[in-house]
């Protein structure tokens, strides 16, 4: 097979992987999950993947949890929870109203605002049942 179609496929491979997560993963937990099944592939082949695909828009970078990109295939509207306990990133709905009033917001400012990319900050429901308090407010 021709090196130009091995990458395909494990660009394909990457992309497949991240669309079949809801965790929002980094490069790290790509690179984990898939290279039991691409035992050639390299770090840096998923990093190289992940930035082609979010400079052409297929993949949306949505948030940095300590110090780590963390990705998004799902490119539809919505928004983010980042849990400031254990770094878990959550969808969350992003309504026609929020993403008017970030519209309305950019244009009164002259700003350009991506709606896709509001992060809200705060407690996933495991970190929040199991009692750890927001460290913002200790
Ligand atoms: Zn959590
Ligand atoms: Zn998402």
């Amino acid at each position: 097979m021709e090196p130009a179609q091995r990458f395909s496929r494990k660009r394909q491979a990457i992309y497949d992987a991240l669309m079949a997560s809801h965790a929002h993963p980094s490069a790290e937990d790509l690179y984990h999950t898939l290279k039991p099944h691409y035992p050639d592939l390299s770090l840096g082949t998923v990093y190289r993947n992940l930035k082609s695909m979010v400079a052409g828009g297929d993949v949306v970078c949505v948030a940095n949890v300590e110090g780590k990109d963390r990705f998004d295939a799902h490119v539809e509207p919505h928004a983010h929870l980042v849990c400031r306990n254990c770094g878990a990133v959550l969808d969350l709905p992003m309504t026609q109203v929020i993403s008017e009033e970030c519209a309305r917001i950019a244009e009164e400012r002259g700003l350009s605002i991506d709606p896709r990319s509001l992060r809200l900050f705060g407690l996933c429901i495991s970190c929040k049942d199991r009692g750890f308090p927001d460290p913002i407010w200790q």
